[in-house]
């Protein structure tokens, strides 16, 4: 047993430290190994089953949780939509904001001094019913360990996060499933073309920074951090917003279960989506102004509809390959893609939950629409558990 735990840790979650901004504990090179892996020794011991956590709800009357931010908004609306209660766990003034939308405010708000106090209070949540949708945020402020370890029935697979969060492990996953990747670029002096450097553990793009030359690499990079190299592929950004369901049957089929795309989205990053206002990239470099990743904002968009079947078969081959590795995927997902101008997709990303590029479709997208109006991402989550609840199937789509 004690050998198992340890093989685990080696081969599943060493390369936990390699990790980008979503795991939020910050670790240095070659530091704290033995830390981390007791760490995650705590995790794998303690992970708790799904129908332990639920033996005790009543389950007729579940309450639908997650932090107030990120896509809090269209989370309660969509939980309020299919009849649930719901419940926005919130830290500080932030109610006041929700008066603004009553539609979108949640029924109770559960105060906590610190995101990271929440595991205290999984007895009082558990006594409210509460299944935990994780957005973004919600992971990011409650931190990876302490998300793991949380003792609160949580939509989706969290066994995930330990392959979304790896760049390594990302890319053995999207590469085995057969989608394109941007090459990595292992030496700097063998930068021969635009590249992507990315810090890991960087929040939403910062400091990432293009480099055309090894010169120009030389002058950006901060060697005290772990970074990546990354082909920059020339094209255009699409955010595919998936939707999968291993017990629903009735949209694209899989070997088991099926696949909706509800919408798609572009990141509205600044200063690079703008800052040609003021100059081409390179004078304004020349200067020392150089642009950044940090995501503002979503726009919405369609894509050429020929382009839809390889969406389809991108979605589907990640969800069976994620099957492979560890057991699935569940729910929302979405795939950070460009498509060059030969219509190639590469992805350079992978969000295994819902995304906040899903928020401009409160009410539904073009595409959404095509399978039941006013039907969000939010939404859809709460029909998932609601079907899963009537047929006993939590256990199926929860962990
Ligand atoms: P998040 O976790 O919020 O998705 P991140 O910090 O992991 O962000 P990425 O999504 O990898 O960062 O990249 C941030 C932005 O940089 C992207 O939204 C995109 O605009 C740009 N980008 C990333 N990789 C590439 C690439 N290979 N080629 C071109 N642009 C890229």
């Amino acid at each position: 047993m004690i050998l198992k735990g340890c093989c685990t840790f080696v081969i599943i979650y060493i390369p936990l430290i390699y990790k980008k901004r979503k795991i939020n504990i910050h670790i240095e090179r070659n530091k704290t190994k033995v830390i981390i892996i007791a760490l995650q020794g705590v995790i794998i011991m303690t992970k708790i089953k799904v129908n332990d956590m639920l033996a005790n709800y009543d389950k007729k009357n579940i309450t639908i949780a997650t932090v107030c931010s990120h896509s809090s908004l269209q989370i309660f609306n969509g939980a309020k939509k299919e009849g649930f209660k719901t419940l926005g766990i919130s830290v500080g003034a932030k109610k006041k904001f929700y008066d603004a939308f009553p539609l979108g405010k949640p029924d109770e708000f559960f105060m906590v001094e610190n995101y990271k106090d929440i595991l205290k209070y999984t007895d009082e949540l558990k006594e409210k019913n509460v299944i935990v949708i994780p957005h973004g945020s919600f992971v990011e402020y409650l931190g990876a360990e302490k998300f793991l370890k949380l003792s609160l029935p949580t939509f989706g697979n969290r066994d995930v996060l330990v392959w979304e969060s790896d760049r390594n492990k990302e890319r053995i996953w999207l590469e085995g499933a057969g989608l394109r990747m941007p090459a990595e670029i292992k030496d700097p002096h063998f930068i021969e073309q635009p590249v992507i450097v990315k810090y890991h553990g960087a929040k939403g793009g910062k400091n990432f920074f293009i480099a055309k030359t090894y010169e120009e690499f030389k002058k950006r990079i901060d060697r005290r951090k772990l970074f990546t190299i990354q082909e920059f592929v020339m094209g255009t950004r699409y955010y595919l917003h998936y939707f999968y369901s291993p017990i629903i049957n009735d949209a694209y089929k899989l070997k088991k279960g099926s696949l909706q795309l509800l919408s798609m989205d572009r990141r509205d990053e600044t200063t690079i989506d703008e800052v040609q206002r003021l100059g081409s990239i390179a004078e304004l470099e020349e200067l020392g102004i150089h642009p950044t990743f940090v995501v503002t904002g979503n726009i919405p968009i369609v894509m050429r509809e020929s382009l839809l079947p390889k969406v389809f078969e991108m979605g589907a081959a990640v969800v069976q390959e994620s099957e492979k590795l560890f057991g699935g995927i569940i729910g929302s997902f979405c795939l950070e893609t460009v498509v060059t101008e030969e219509l190639k997709f590469k992805v350079f990303e992978i969000s295994a939950r819902i995304v906040a590029g899903t928020n401009p479709y409160i009410s539904g997208s073009p595409y959404s629409e095509l399978i039941q109006t006013d039907l969000s991402t939010g939404r859809r989550i709460a029909q998932e558990i609601k079907y899963a609840n009537k047929k006993n199937l939590l256990n199926k789509i929860l962990s």
